[in-house]
């Protein structure tokens, strides 16, 4: 962003800047009020006067492209997509997936991986791997937000286990249902935290 480097007589008196922000502030305030007022006693029903979105018992809608927690993908046969190739792991700029590959029990699928594990404390959502990987075995279309203040920091690493129930969530009970498995355990942790 490019600074103003000099301003003008009015700008280097600020009380008129201070006017201005005033100004702006009450004619917001006055605004949201009357709107709160009119849906009082039945008018402007379709008029929100607020912005605030009381997240997580309501959230906007994301885009496509949003990118929320992670998930490792099935085969038509229920299997784990992923061959252990490591692409994702050398993709990943905060070093936060950790994997540990096996031989498959057939002989025609090369390795399959015995630990899978995500870091989500140090993962920074950028998606690298999702782009990465040749075989579709990882996303980010889940519509989640990362896990926030768990009780034990383990529970920040996702192994391969919680990676992949996601995926059979989704083909069993719809995304939604992670939505909602989400916003229970959010709402247990507020319980317990007291700040319910
Ligand atoms: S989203 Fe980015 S930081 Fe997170 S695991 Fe994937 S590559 Fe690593
Ligand atoms: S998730 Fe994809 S990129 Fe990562 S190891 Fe598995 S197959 Fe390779």
């Amino acid at each position: 962003m490019k600074r103003k480097d000099k301003f003008t007589l009015l700008e280097r008196f600020y009380y008129w800047e201070i006017l201005k922000g005033v100004f702006l502030t009450g004619s917001k305030f006055i605004g949201n009020l009357g709107i709160y007022l009119l849906k009082c006693v039945g008018f402007c029903k379709n008029r929100s006067p607020w912005i605030t979105i009381e997240y997580p018992d309501d959230i906007r809608p994301y885009p496509p492209r949003y990118r929320g927690r992670h998930r490792l993908t099935l085969n038509e046969d229920g299997e784990i997509k992923c061959t252990s190739c490591f692409l994702c792991a050398t993709a990943c700029p905060a070093k936060c997936i950790y994997i540990e590959p096996e031989e498959h029990p057939d002989s025609s699928i090369e390795k399959i991986p015995r630990r899978y594990e995500i870091d989500t404390l140090l993962c920074i959502y950028c998606g690298y791997c999702v782009e990465a990987c040749p075989v579709d075995a990882i996303r980010m279309d889940t519509g989640l937000h990362p896990i926030i203040y768990p009780a034990d920091p383990r529970l920040f690493i996702e192994d391969k286990e919680v990676l992949l129930q996601r995926s059979r969530d989704i083909e069993k009970q719809g995304i939604d249902s992670l939505r909602k498995e989400h916003l229970q355990n959010m709402r247990a942790l507020e319980r317990k935290t007291g700040q319910r």
